[in-house]
């Protein structure tokens, strides 16, 4: 019998799984409710397409194993290959030197990639991509999802994939089901960014390709990030937390006058807007804990930013996305009948330490509510201590990005040798 894969979402975690389950599955279907543009726009269903986005190593070298020859496509299409230290103005505290990573990575404008993954997902035989196409149920029972509601039709499919993001209506799907729901976790810190796209010349930002300012908590609140993206243009973040953010142009300006570096200013006093701003609130990190569930039904997994969102100042959600992805066409190619609790099992690791660095940083501002990571207050301050070596250390920067980018675990920070330089650190 053919097996069949409905993937429920075309963003980024969606197409990533359709292409890694094309590999096990003779058809894969992927309905998307947006109407899906023919070009690199941003559409409704991903309002975050107006904001910057960095893809961290870990997810783009998983990408680049789904889809070989991504980067160079990317590159191709006007995207801006940087190194994330040497070629990254970094504030945080002070301005950071800037000794080469050894890291590439590219930067582009979500759309852009989004729409290059769509046309090669879109190429692949066995796969269907369906625009403006809501599925609005599941179908089955309590120990087994059969497929999806589509326009009020059955859709039969050995393992449907929730890949619809934050929004995700799928408790409902569930429960109507008569299967549990998982609970969910949620740490509160009412982030905003608003966002613009300008023309970029090199003279913006001499001696730089991008700029990113960071808040010193528990003080400041505010951040700035500016990205060169395709199109000879720039991608300009402006952000805090705690509602501290700009809504309109005039505020977009004055915030970035507040940051703590001259750089982000710099820039927007000499290169021309081209759009308007655009605003995106989150509420919360939040994530839903499917590993706790006692029993859940066969046939359907839920990904990305479906289980878990975060706040976006850490840059994991498209990678987390799309690990998840490769590992589910791993653990489907010898068998399309997924083993979902122990997928829950092995997702649950993985978010583990993400989830730490992004909800458990967010408590250094005493305004943030929710449930704290587990950690001891020994790691916490050792942590401190390595975001100030960072500055200026070039051999515990090189680590610490290539932990920041999920290349290397956080033991790597408490080698001998690193220890050592960062215990050195006077105040
Ligand atoms: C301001 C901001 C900045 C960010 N910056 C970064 C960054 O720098 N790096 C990074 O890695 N991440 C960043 N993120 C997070 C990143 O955008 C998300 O983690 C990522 O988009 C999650 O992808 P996803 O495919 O899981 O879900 P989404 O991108 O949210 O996509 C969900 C899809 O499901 C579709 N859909 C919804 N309901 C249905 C339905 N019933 N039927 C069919 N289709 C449906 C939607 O149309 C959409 O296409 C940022 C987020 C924000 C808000």
């Amino acid at each position: 019998m053919a097996t069949t894969a409905v993937v429920v979402g075309a963003s980024i975690t969606g197409l990533a799984a359709a292409r890694a389950l094309a590999d096990s599955f003779d058809q894969v279907l992927v309905a998307d409710r947006d109407v899906l543009p023919g070009d690199a726009e941003p559409r409704r269903g991903v309002p975050q397409g107006h904001h910057g986005h960095v893809l961290l190593g870990a997810g783009q070298r998983a990408l680049a194993e789904l889809f070989p020859g991504l980067l160079d496509e990317l590159v191709a299409a006007g995207a801006v290959p940087f190194d994330p230290s040497l070629d990254m103005i970094v504030h945080r505290r002070v301005e950071w030197t800037r000794p080469p990573s050894g890291l590439r990575l590219v930067s582009f404008s979500r759309p852009l990639l989004e729409h290059t993954l769509r046309t090669r997902v879109a190429a692949l035989p066995n796969v269907t991509i369906r625009s403006a196409t809501a599925v609005s149920a599941l179908t089955g029972d309590a120990s087994r999802v059969t497929g999806v509601m589509i326009d009020g039709m059955p859709h039969p499919a050995d393992l449907v994939v929730d890949c619809t993001g934050r929004g995700s209506r799928s408790d409902g799907w569930l429960r109507d089901l008569g299967c549990p729901t998982p609970a969910v976790t949620e740490v509160t810190v009412d982030v905003g960014y608003a966002s613009r796209l300008l023309r970029r010349t090199e003279s913006d930002l001499p001696g730089a390709k991008a700029v990113f300012v960071l808040p010193a908590a528990p003080q400041e609140t505010r951040l700035g990030v500016v990205l060169p993206i395709e199109g000879g243009r720039w991608i300009a973040s402006l952000g805090g937390w705690f509602g501290d953010f700009p809504t309109d142009a005039d505020g977009f300006t004055e915030h970035a006058g507040l940051l703590p570096n001259p750089h982000v200013a710099g820039l927007l006093s000499r290169a021309e807007p081209i759009t308007d701003v655009h605003v995106h609130r989150l509420p919360s990190n939040r994530r839903r804990h499917f590993e706790k569930l006692d029993r859940v039904p066969a046939g359907f997994v839920a990904l990305g930013d479906a289980v878990c969102s975060f706040n976006p100042v850490y840059g994991q959600g498209m990678t987390i996305g799309v690990l998840e992805a490769a590992e589910l066409g791993r653990r489907t190619r010898t068998g399309t009948d997924l083993d979902v609790p122990a997928f829950y099992g092995w997702l649950a690791d993985l978010l583990k330490v993400p989830w730490r660095f992004a909800a458990g940083a967010d408590f250094a501002w005493p305004q943030t509510k929710g449930a704290r990571p587990d950690g001891n207050a020994l790691i916490r301050r050792y942590t401190r201590r390595v975001q100030r070596t960072v500055a200026y250390d070039p051999v515990v920067r090189q680590v610490f990005t290539a932990v920041q980018h999920m290349l290397l675990p956080p033991t790597a920070l408490f080698a001998p040798r690193i220890v050592l330089r960062v215990l050195r650190v006077r105040r």
